[in-house]
């Protein structure tokens, strides 16, 4: 049956998450289908961050450390703890993603040094392979990387995985839900895989926290990183995290030692002593401003729910795949994600020969028409994202409906190949 207007205005008034968009900031000429790389500012963080900065640092200076600074890399890493099923003191929170994974991998290597393969694969996302090809070349010479392949560039069994473990395996670095494709891995089997073969995993979170439910300790995991600025909707830039299970903490060290990670930084002794708990994975300073801008985000996902977001995001899904069988396979377009619900994210990835132009034309539009936000990932690849949190099903057949139009009257001709610096 064709899915029609009325269908998804009725699926908004059904929606138990509806109420959740309007703690954003939003414009009701945009479509904003990009969540899954810079989620949207929620409004509590424009008075927390003004408070902050005028309040915080402007008046109170020094103090404020004592007053409100100190505690917050763990209060935030208490609420990070609960998105991603860990405990409070596993959860670092800092720095970036890239520099997390930096220190865990290097932490794993150095703790095995027997072993000297690095297991990944192609789906991942290129900072990723570049921290452990910048390890390979500078720091652990006698190791390498194997890259799994996709044999669809869309999904990757466990049993790839499972065919490169052997004695020499030391670490396995793999995204939960893959950037361009959305495909989602089962952590629990990789756990297990890795566990049997005496390997190390460690996971990046960036496409699945706030989206899909994350559960480190049932799982079984070792070590994840992730970001907290996508379905976070912590800012741009915002600090990142990282998880090492309890019993590993005590094996692993931080590469880069510095007085916010020793046990008593204000003794300001001149030895180096490690802090003996997740934090002695912090290097230096946090960043106070754009750490605290995390919360309300973090608070907005945690009162909603994981497993609501996932529920929604399943039917959103299933509904903008059904809209794009009907709407736009018949204009050319293919389906670059999973069509299975299980092993997806919360990001529909469709292709065209046109995307590039294509992406531009949904962003700047002609006159009249709704600006529609996604991204493009080469070759030719468009990301339409979904934030169950703030998208909405007349959001979702409203875009689909503009990329119909931009076809039908050509409107992408008018735009140049010539790539904008980001996409
Ligand atoms: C967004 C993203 C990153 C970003 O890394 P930064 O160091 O924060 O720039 C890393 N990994 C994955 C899988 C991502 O999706």
């Amino acid at each position: 049956m064709e899915i029609t207007y009325e269908k998804a205005l009725q699926l908004d008034t059904n929606d138990l998450l509806r109420d959740y968009k309007s703690q954003f900031v939003n414009d009701e000429n945009m479509i904003y289908l990009d969540g899954n790389s810079l989620g949207k500012l929620p409004k509590q963080t424009i008075e927390l961050t003004s408070n902050i900065v005028q309040q915080q640092w402007g008046n109170r200076l020094i103090r404020s450390w004592n007053e409100n600074w100190m505690d917050l890399s763990s209060r935030i890493a208490t609420k990070i703890a609960t998105i991603v099923g860990a405990r409070e003191d596993e959860i670092f929170v800092g720095d970036s993603t890239s520099l997390n994974l930096y220190k865990l991998a290097f932490a794993a290597l150095y703790a095995k040094p027997e072993q000297h393969k690095i297991v990944s694969d192609e789906l991942n996302f290129p900072t990723d392979l570049y921290v452990i090809q910048g390890l390979v070349k500078h720091q652990f010479n006698n190791h390498f990387l194997e890259l799994v392949k996709s044999d669809d560039g869309i999904t990757i069994q466990e049993t790839e995985i499972e065919k490169r473990l052997d004695k020499q395996t030391a670490l396995i670095t793999l995204s939960h839900v893959a950037y361009k494709s959305a495909f989602m891995y089962n952590m629990e089997l990789v756990n297990k895989l890795a566990y049997e073969n005496n390997s190390l995993v460690i996971w990046d979170l960036s496409h699945a926290a706030g989206a899909v439910p994350v559960e480190l300790n049932k799982s079984g995991a070792d070590m994840a990183v992730g970001c907290t600025y996508k379905y976070l909707n912590g800012g741009p830039g915002a600090p990142a995290y990282l998880y090492v299970r309890k019993d590993l903490q005590e094996k692993f060290a931080n590469p880069i030692t510095s007085w916010f990670s020793h046990q008593k930084p204000f003794d300001f002794d001149l030895n180096y002593q490690a802090i003996p708990t997740i934090h002695k994975f912090a290097v230096g300073t946090p960043n106070v401003i754009s750490m605290a801008a995390i919360e309300p985000g973090l608070d907005i996902s945690i009162e909603a729910g994981i497993s609501k977001i996932r529920a929604k995001s399943i039917k959103q899904t299933n509904f903008m795949m059904e809209l794009i069988e009907q709407e736009l396979i018949p204009l050319g377009f293919t389906v670059a994600t999973p069509k299975n619900e299980r092993i997806r994210g919360s990001h529909i990835s469709i292709q065209h020969a046109d995307a590039y132009r294509i992406n531009r034309a949904m962003i700047e539009p002609q006159k009249g028409e709704k600006v529609v936000i996604p991204d493009f990932r080469p070759p030719n690849n468009i990301r339409l994202g979904i934030a169950p949190l703030y998208t909405s099903y007349s959001d979702i057949y409203q875009a689909i409906g503009r990329i119909k139009t931009i076809m039908e009257q050509k409107e992408y001709e008018k735009f140049s190949n010539e790539k904008l610096s980001v996409t």
